[in-house]
């Protein structure tokens, strides 16, 4: 490719025109540079990203990137192919002719980066292709996707352990936003990295205000909340359930709002139709279920707001990090009853999953519970969960505006004055 050779700096410079690496970036490119194996902890929006593709762009071969979503591999072909890189995309949705320029274009040495997904990959044919090609690196993003503890288990990256035995001298690079300690071991076994570089970034996001109030009348809660935060920004509400998203999306239109809903259970039109929408920059909320998730990349979402419990610290944290990716002020609600507690605690422990998995479920919705009933500092609670110390309150968070102490003693004694 033609950027062998160049610095990994001039890389960023030219192609990407970025000013600096941030945060660990440059630690991370350097150690794929020397051909070691990397495990890269960054919160969403961290800039994860430029971990692989700039030593891809330096190192000799292509790049073979394994992601989970087919619209996340096409987003980032897309971006690469405006900057000049030649990135392709191998998955089960394309034509069979595309699939096979795809190969030629592999078998000529035409490729900077080819992204694919885990089933693509493992077949014996892509294999015998990719065996007879010159590989520079291969990144494993989204990679808690290997963990059965973590929140988003896919069964088939847990073949990507074979990766190392493949491909012996190709350095590895994973990475994700999740980083509570187990799933960071487990991570560690399942992809058969035991002597992997960790890099772990800062989970902090000061731009981020958290807020959790309990759920009285949660639509006026919600329309309270997007006038005070929305501001010519875009929102995203996670709902429970599917039909909440479109009845929520009908209420907000009716209000006046630019509404839509998307959950897993739209048509591929439907859902791409939002998305478009979503990625244009005018206004407008998203009501969805945690299917809208992993490549939501618009800068500009001011708030995020959950209408149910999410089960899991960090489902959550990658949901409210869906905020605020420019950097500025954004703001969070999570709403919450006690019968949405007792609802999520028995539907796990109706849920037909092996026990050991069922018992590491009900661990994260503890913690999520703790979570939103702390009195603390809910900044420092949740960067907790990931094993981070925060050494000040934020100073911005709901609680730490308003110590919900004295403030409950308040309301109690209103509420005696008032019988
Ligand atoms: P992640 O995968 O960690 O969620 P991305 O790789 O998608 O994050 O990057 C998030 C955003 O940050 C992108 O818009 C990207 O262009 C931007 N970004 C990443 N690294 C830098 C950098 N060094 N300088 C400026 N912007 C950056
Ligand atoms: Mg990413």
């Amino acid at each position: 490719p033609r950027h062998v050779g160049e610095t990994p700096e001039a890389v960023l410079h030219r192609v990407f025109g970025f000013e600096s690496f941030r945060g660990l970036q440059e630690s991370a490119v350097q150690a794929v540079m020397k051909g070691e194996d990397v495990l890269v902890l960054m919160p969403t929006g961290g800039g994860k990203s430029l971990c692989y593709q700039v030593p891809a762009l330096c190192r000799k071969g292509v790049g073979l990137v394994i992601s989970p979503l087919i619209a996340l591999m096409e987003d980032q072909v897309a971006g690469l192919r405006q900057l000049g890189v030649r990135a392709s995309a191998l998955h089960s949705e394309m034509e069979y002719q595309d699939q096979q320029t795809v190969r030629e274009d592999l078998l000529c040495d035409q490729l900077d980066l080819l992204y694919i997904s885990p089933e693509r990959l493992l077949t014996p044919y892509s294999l015998n292709l990719l065996r007879r090609c010159s590989l520079s690196l291969i990144a494993i993003d989204e990679a808690h996707c290997v963990s059965a503890w973590g929140h988003d288990f896919r069964p088939e990256y847990r073949e990507l352990a074979n990766l190392k035995q493949l491909f012996p001298r190709v350095p590895r690079i994973a990475l994700t936003a999740t980083a509570d300690p187990r799933t960071r071991s487990d991570m560690l076994a399942a992809l058969d990295m035991p002597q992997a570089h960790i890099l772990m970034g800062s989970f902090h996001r000061s731009n981020l205000f958290l807020q959790a109030q309990p759920k009285h009348s949660e639509t006026r809660q919600v329309l309270d909340a997007l006038d005070r935060h929305m501001g010519q920004g875009a929102a995203i509400v996670y709902c429970g359930s599917r039909k909440k998203t479109e009845t929520l999306a009908r209420q907000l239109r009716e209000k006046g709002h630019t509404a839509f809903a998307f959950h897993a259970g739209m048509s591929p039109a439907d859902k791409k139709n939002v998305l478009l929408r979503f990625r244009s920059g005018e206004p407008m909320i998203v009501a969805a279920t945690i299917a809208f998730g992993m490549g939501i990349d618009r800068p500009d979402v001011r708030t995020v707001i959950h209408l149910d419990m999410p089960t899991s610290p960090e489902g959550y944290y990658q949901q409210i990090g869906r905020a605020g990716r420019d950097g500025e002020p954004s703001h969070t609600l999570l709403l919450y009853s006690g019968e949405g507690v007792a609802r999520a605690r028995y539907w796990l422990e109706e849920a037909q999953v092996p026990e050991a998995e069922k018992r590491a479920m009900q661990g994260r919705l503890e913690s999520m519970i703790s979570l939103t009933e702390t009195t603390g500092c809910r900044t420092q609670a949740i960067l907790a969960c990931f094993g981070e110390t925060l050494h000040e309150p934020c100073g911005h968070c709901d609680n730490c505006l308003h110590p919900p102490s004295t403030f409950d003693a308040t309301e109690a004694a209103q509420k005696v004055l008032s019988t």
